[in-house]
């Protein structure tokens, strides 16, 4: 039994008081909170054994290499990918965001007959197919939008069921023989529904599209093995899974990574280069990891993955399960709706819900007032909240330090919404 009270203790953050309360964090999706050990990690690297990776011949230069090379190690075994050295499925990024884009800048690079032939395989031309769904957050649709602007093709998407979930009812209409990349959420940052992206996958690579997973909201909440799922690419930040901000990864396979011509050019990312011909670039992952990187933050994001596999993220589903249940009491709230499956299956526990007649600011501000710190506004899915015929809605979400009790206080606190602004 994983002693989950003991857990939260190691975030110092939580002990404290907001505007008199204890402080209720419910906004892990935004961002998580970081354990004692992901701080220490960090400013111990600083401490110790700070220096550029993979480039000078002194001893500290070596051990932070190493330092950074195993913290990829780390990150991906928690993710199921390979890291032995000419193996590595893991680059370094600045985040899910940067990931995303360096993929569609990529693939948009491809499409412009850069890479030489291995690169053929990930071009897009005018009249071929970008497919995503309308779960997406901003940093799936707009990236791959643009990808579709820039190479003539039609941008097409999965639509969602009432419920908010991902739809594949009809993958054979919209993902055709023309169709060159799908880019799907696993997990929706609004609705907290599980992708059913075992036949997306597979209707993607029938008809030879590159299948790109953003794995922001599973990673953190499930036992995720991008192996055994087959996706092709998937991106994610280190913030939400109790590590640092500033970087994230990208997984791909390795097939997949040799042949992916780069998106950033710069330092450290090039074998050899010249000023009248072009450069000859690293494998991967250096060929993507041009400049200075993160390193510290690359350590910590590796001891907060090992901490997370050492709990057992199959430990870590069963806890936030029961949470998700309280949470999705919500919906038994007079004018409370829930954007998102109402039953606790398929979902992680972050649930987004309108409250009739008050606006989600007011609704924020008011929780905040009792210590709950949960996300208003759009959560960056307009698509999303439209579906739903709204623009805003308030989102709480759990992480691993929260328990049954945390939900029960923010189901209080809502209950008294309503009362409060007087709402019809
Ligand atoms: N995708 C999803 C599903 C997310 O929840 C987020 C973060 N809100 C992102 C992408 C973007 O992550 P980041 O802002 O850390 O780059």
């Amino acid at each position: 039994m994983v002693d989950f009270e003991a857990i939260r203790a190691q975030f110092p953050i939580l002990d404290q008081k907001i505007h008199g309360h204890p402080l209720v964090y419910l906004d892990s999706a935004a961002t998580s909170q970081k354990p004692q050990c992901v701080i220490d990690a960090e400013s111990e690297f600083y401490r110790t054994i700070n220096a550029g990776v993979h480039r000078g011949a002194h001893e500290l230069a070596a051990l932070s290499t190493e330092a950074f090379e195993q913290a990829r190690a780390k990150v991906a075994a928690l993710v199921g990918a390979n890291s032995a050295e000419g193996e590595e499925e893991i680059v370094v990024t600045g985040g899910a965001t940067a990931g995303l884009n360096l993929l569609a800048t990529a693939i948009g690079n491809a499409s412009l007959g850069r890479g030489g032939e291995a690169a053929r395989r990930f071009a897009v031309k005018p009249g071929d197919e970008i497919v995503v769904s309308e779960a997406e957050h901003h940093s799936v649709l707009l990236p791959f939008q643009e990808l579709a602007a820039r190479t003539g093709a039609t941008f097409k998407w999965l639509g969602l069921t009432e419920d908010g979930r991902v739809r594949t009812d009809d993958l054979d209409e919209v993902i055709t023989e023309r169709t060159k990349v799908v880019a799907i959420t696993h997990v929706g940052n609004t609705t907290g529904a599980i992708t059913n992206i075992a036949p997306i996958i597979r209707r993607a690579h029938e008809v030879g599209a590159v299948f790109i997973l953003d794995a922001c909201q599973s990673v953190p909440h499930l036992k995720v093995d991008f192996h055994a799922l087959d996706v092709d690419f998937a991106a994610w930040s280190a913030h939400k899974m109790y590590g640092p901000t500033g970087v994230g990864f990208l997984y791909g396979k390795r097939e997949l990574l040799e042949a992916l011509p780069p998106a950033n050019f710069g330092g450290s990312m090039v074998e050899l280069a010249w000023m009248d011909k072009p450069a000859q670039y690293m494998e991967p992952p250096a060929r993507f990891e041009a400049g200075t990187q993160p390193v510290a933050q690359v350590v910590a994001a590796g001891v907060a993955a090992e901490w997370l596999m050492n709990i057992g993220m199959e430990n870590l589903e069963d806890h936030e399960k029961a949470i998700a249940a309280e949470l999705l009491k919500l919906g038994d709230i007079d004018g409370i709706r829930i954007l998102g499956p109402r039953e606790n299956v398929d979902r992680i526990g972050t649930v987004a819900f309108d409250v009739k007649g008050v606006h989600p600011h007011d609704v924020g501000q008011f929780i905040d007032a009792q210590g709950i710190a949960i996300r208003v506004g759009h959560h960056c899915a307009q698509p999303v909240h439209r579906h739903f015929g709204l623009f805003a809605s308030n989102r709480a979400s759990s992480g691993i330090y929260n328990s049954v009790d945390d939900a029960k206080a923010l189901i209080e606190a809502v209950s008294k919404v309503r009362a409060f602004f007087r709402a019809e």
